[in-house]
C-alpha cells in the first residue's frame, strides 16, 4: 500500500467550489517545513491534490539531454503511483516554461493527441508551473491534472507557484551536495579517487583482510624531483605531468588493486592478498611503469622516477592509520637508497619507540600545565573588524621541541589521553575569555575552541564544558568540530550538539571541504558557521575545481543561513575572490597568525 499521509488538521468540510485560501497556505507552509526530508516531494502533491481537489499532481525533474521528465512523485486517486519517465515533445508539459503557469481548461487529451496518458488518465483540465533555479533555467515542473475543469484557477494558480519555488530550491540543494561529494570523492586533477576515498577503502579492505586472515599491502609512492618540474615547466605541465604518470599507473595496477592520489606528487595502491614473496615483484611491476619517459607533448616528453615505500597486514601495522604510517616510514627510508624502494620493518620502528617516549611527556605536559594556547584573529571580509579568536593548542617540549599540534592532537586520540587534553584547553580558554571580558579588554568576539571527534563518544565534554563555561555569556564561545563527528555518531552528536546550541554556543564545522561522507546530515545538524579548508583557500585562485567548490559551499552556506569563514587567507588576490564569491569571514596569516594571549591583547584588543 503506498502510505497516505495525515493532513496536519482534519479538512474543513468546505465546498470543493469555494476554496478558504488562508486554509491552503496554512497546509502548504507545514508541508514546506518538510523540505529536505526523503519524503518531501510525495507529501507536497498529495497536499496539493487535496487542497485543490484535483485527480492528479505530479512533480518532475528535467533531463535536458533526453527531452524528457523524469517524475519524482505522482500523485491520483489511488495514492502514490510510480511512473516512467516520458518524452517531453507532443505534451502540455512541454508547453510550461517561464514563470507562468500554463494552463488548458478543457478538452486538454484532444489537444495532445500523442500524449496517451492523458486521454488514459480521463484528463479534462491541466495546469502546469516550471520549476526555475535562480538563474533562471527550467529544471522540472509540476503540474495538475483533473477530469473536470478547475474551479478555482487563481488559488490553483498561487499554490503551483509557491510549491514551484520551494521545490526549486530543492532541487538546487540536491544538485549542490551531489555535486560535491562528487568533488570531494575525486581528485580534480587526474580523476582518481581522492585521499578521502582512498581512506575509506583502506579501512574497508583492512576489515576485510582481519576478517578472511589475508594478508592486505600498501605502497605509497611520491614523484622524484616533481618540484623541479612544476618550478621549471610551470604548473600546468605539472598538473598534465601528474595526470599522465597516474595513467601510467593506472595501467600497470592489476584487478583488485585500488590507486588515488593523495595529494600533491603522492599516490598510493592498495593490494589485497599479496603474499610476502610477491610483494618485491609488485613494487617493481609499479616502478617499471616509468621505464619510458613521459610525452606531455608533441615538444616535451619527461622521465619520471618513483620512490615506494610499502607495508603489509598482518605484521607491525594492525590498522588503517599505523599500515599508512608504515608505508610512509618505509617511503622516507626508499629516498635514500638506490633502489628507490623499501618495504616496512621492524628496525625502522625506532619510531615507535620515539612515539612512546612522546606519549608519556605529553602525558606529562598536560598534567602540569605544560601546555600553552595560541589566538589567531578572526575578521569580518567587508568591514574589517574583528569578529572572535580561534584557540589553538602548543606544545613545546624540552626534548623534542616544537611539536605540531597535527602530530600531537592525533597521539592524544590514539593514546586515550583527549579528554584530559580537551578538558585542559577548554578550562584555558574559557578563563582567558573570562579575563579579556572583566578587565574590559572590549574583546566582543566568539572565541572557538577545536574539539576533536572523540571527544563526542559519551556526553561527558558536553557536561563539562557546559559546566566550565556557565557564567560566560554564551555568545561569545564556540566551539568547532570536524565532519567524522557527524559521520561517528549521528544521532548522539546531533543531540549534544542541540544542548550546546540550544544555550545558545555557536557551533562551525572545521576543515569543511575535506571529507563529506554524511553531507545529508548537514542540515539535520544546529551548526552555526562553516569553515572553509585551507587547501581550498590555497588553490582558490589557481585551480578552476576549487573555486567552484568554494562558491558552491558559499551558496550552499547561505541556503541554510549559516555563516562562512575562510580558513588560510594568506594573499589579497585570495581575499579578493572570497569578497567576490560573498565569503563573510576570514582567518589566515595574512590578517594575523597565532599569536600567545599578551600579543593577542597587543595587537587586537588595545
Ligand atoms: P584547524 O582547527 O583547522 O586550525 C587552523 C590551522 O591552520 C592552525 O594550525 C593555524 O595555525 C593554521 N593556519 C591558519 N591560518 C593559516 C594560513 O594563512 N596559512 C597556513 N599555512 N596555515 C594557517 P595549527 O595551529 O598547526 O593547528 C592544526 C590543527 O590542530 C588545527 O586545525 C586543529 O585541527 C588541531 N588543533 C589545534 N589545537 C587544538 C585543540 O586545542 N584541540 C583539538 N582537538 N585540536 C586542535
Ligand atoms: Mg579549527
Ligand atoms: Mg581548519
Amino acid at each position: 500500500m503506498e502510505p497516505v499521509y495525515p493532513m496536519s488538521s482534519e479538512l474543513p468540510a468546505f465546498q470543493a467550489k469555494n476554496i478558504d485560501a488562508s486554509y491552503v497556505f496554512r497546509q502548504l507552509a507545514d508541508i514546506f517545513t518538510l523540505v529536505g526530508d526523503d519524503n518531501f516531494f510525495d507529501r507536497l502533491t498529495q497536499c496539493v491534490a487535496q487542497i485543490l481537489h484535483v485527480d492528479f499532481v505530479l512533480c518532475a525533474r528535467l533531463d535536458d539531454f533526453r527531452h524528457q521528465s523524469v517524475p519524482m512523485s505522482f500523485y491520483t486517486p489511488r495514492g502514490h503511483q510510480q511512473a516512467s519517465a516520458y518524452a517531453l515533445a507532443g505534451t502540455p508539459c512541454e508547453t510550461v516554461r517561464g514563470q507562468d503557469t500554463c494552463y488548458f481548461a478543457e478538452s486538454v487529451a484532444e489537444q495532445f493527441p500523442s500524449d496517451t496518458l492523458l486521454s488514459d488518465l480521463g484528463v479534462e483540465s491541466y495546469m502546469g508551473y516550471a520549476i526555475l533555479n535562480r538563474a533562471g533555467k527550467k529544471l522540472g515542473l509540476i503540474c495538475i491534472m483533473h477530469s473536470e475543469t478547475l474551479t478555482n484557477e487563481s488559488v490553483a494558480r498561487d499554490v503551483l507557484r509557491m510549491c514551484g519555488a520551494q521545490i526549486g530550491v530543492e532541487l538546487e540543494r540536491q544538485a549542490s551536495l551531489k555535486q560535491i561529494s562528487n568533488l570531494a570523492y575525486q581528485d580534480g586533477v587526474t580523476g582518481l579517487p581522492n585521499r578521502v576515498a582512498f581512506t575509506e577503502k583502506l579501512n574497508s579492505e583492512l576489515y576485510e583482510a582481519m576478517r578472511s586472515t589475508e594478508v592486505l599491502s600498501l605502497l605509497v609512492l611520491d614523484l622524484r624531483r616533481f618540484k623541479e618540474i612544476n618550478d621549471l615547466h610551470g604548473h600546468d605541465i605539472g598538473d598534465s605531468v601528474l595526470a599522465l604518470a597516474a595513467r601510467r599507473l593506472q595501467s600497470f595496477t592489476q584487478q583488485g588493486e585500488y590507486l588515488a592520489r593523495f595529494g600533491s606528487d603522492e599516490f598510493a595502491i592498495l593490494m589485497p592478498g599479496l603474499g610476502g614473496v610477491d610483494l618485491p615483484l609488485a613494487i617493481e611491476r609499479v616502478k617499471s611503469a616509468f621505464h619510458e619517459p613521459i610525452r606531455v607533448n608533441s615538444k616535451l616528453s619527461i622521465y619520471v622516477e618513483v620512490n615506494v615505500g610499502a607495508a603489509q597486514y598482518p605484521g607491525e601495522s594492525e590498522s588503517g592509520g599505523t599500515l599508512f604510517q608504515h608505508a610512509s616510514i618505509a617511503l622516507e627510508h626508499a629516498k635514500r637508497v638506490a633502489t628507490r624502494s623499501r618495504i616496512y620493518d621492524a628496525s625502522m620502528g625506532q619510531f615507535l619507540q620515539q612515539k612512546q617516549s612522546k606519549l608519556q611527556r605529553l602525558a606529562e605536559a598536560i598534567r602540569n600545565d605544560g601546555l600553552n594556547l595560541h589566538y589567531q584573529p578572526q575578521f569580518d571580509l567587508t568591514t574589517g573588524e574583528l569578529i572572535g579568536a580561534e584557540a589553538l593548542c602548543r606544545w613545546h617540549d624540552e626534548v623534542w621541541g616544537q611539536i605540531s599540534p597535527m602530530e600531537f592532537i592525533a597521539l592524544a586520540e590514539e593514546r586515550g589521553l583527549i579528554r584530559d587534553l580537551g578538558d585542559w584547553v577548554v578550562r584555558t580558554a574559557s578563563e582567558q575569555l573570562r579575563t579579556w571580558i572583566k578587565e574590559s579588554r572590549n574583546f566582543k568576539g566568539v572565541l572557538s575552541i577545536n574539539v576533536s571527534a572523540q571527544q563526542f563518544d559519551s556526553p561527558y565534554l558536553v557536561d563539562h564544558f557546559l559546566r566550565s563555561t556557565h557564567d560566560i555569556p554564551p555568545e561569545q564561545l564556540g566551539i568547532e568540530i570536524t565532519e567524522s563527528i557527524m559521520m561517528r555518531y549521528p544521532e548522539q552528536a546531533m543531540k549534544l550538539l542541540g544542548r550546546l546550541r540550544d544555550r545558545g554556543y555557536s557551533i562551525s564545522i572545521d576543515d569543511f571541504g575535506t571529507g563529506f561522507s554524511s553531507l545529508s546530515y548537514l542540515t539535520r545538524f544546529p551548526l552555526s558557521a562553516l569553515k572553509i579548508d585551507r587547501s581550498f583557500v590555497t588553490a582558490l585562485t589557481t585551480d578552476h575545481h576549487d573555486s567552484t567548490i568554494v562558491s558552491t559551499i558559499i551558496a550552499m552556506a547561505k541556503n541554510l543561513k549559516m555563516t562562512v569563514v575562510a580558513e588560510g587567507v594568506e594573499t589579497e588576490e585570495q581575499a579578493q575572490v572570497l569578497r567576490d564569491l560573498g565569503c563573510q569571514h576570514v582567518q589566515g596569516f595574512m590578517y594575523g597568525k597565532p599569536v600567545s594571549a599578551e600579543e593577542f591583547e597587543q595587537r587586537w584588543l588595545s
